[in-house]
């Protein structure tokens, strides 16, 4: 199925460091309507989320899957459904194969789900979210630069753009 793989910090909110409560989650402006506009052309979309907090002991798993069924909750409140979300939970020295720039999730996304990979999408808003879409071989890339600073000469996506609200420019039936 086609599907658009989305990061989360930094893509559907904004960036906070080690984010785990909801009162600091904040959606960036026009996620809503993008995922709207992904679902009418018939895109799944599937969060995939370094999570490195949790091996780091800075919030637990319990912490994690309140915050994520609340947003879930946003997301359905705005008739949009996410088929799922993965996490990697581990910090850099775990040597996990989950971690992004590793592939280890979007590995997990295509077993359970068959990803066309010639239609799917990735959007994220660092260079290692861009990095596990090339990996696995996902075709098509958009770097959001609204979380992280970015170097354009070396960046090796598909697209740039400011923010999820412009997506629509590139994403076409
Ligand atoms: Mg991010
Ligand atoms: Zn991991």
């Amino acid at each position: 199925m086609k599907t658009i793989f989305l990061d989360r910090d930094g893509v559907i909110n904004k960036e906070v460091e080690y984010l785990h409560k909801i009162k600091d989650f904040q959606f960036i402006e026009g996620v809503f309507s993008s995922c709207k506009y992904l679902q009418k052309l018939g895109f799944n979309l599937i969060i995939i989320t370094n999570q490195s907090g949790i091996g780091r002991g800075y919030y637990t798993k319990q912490d994690f899957n309140i915050l994520n069924n609340w947003m879930l909750n946003q997301f359905k409140s705005q008739n949009i459904n996410i088929l799922d979300v993965l996490y990697c939970p581990h910090k850099p020295e775990d040597n996990c194969k989950c971690r992004k720039p590793k592939t280890g999730m979007l590995q997990i996304a295509n077993k359970k789900y068959n990803v066309d990979k010639k239609k799917s999408w990735l959007i994220g808003d660092k260079e290692s979210d861009i990095e596990a879409a090339n990996s696995f071989g996902i075709a098509n890339t958009i770097l959001v630069k609204n979380g992280h600073k970015i170097d354009e000469r070396y960046n090796k996506a598909s697209f740039i753009t400011s923010s999820i609200k412009h997506i629509n420019d590139f994403i076409k039936l």
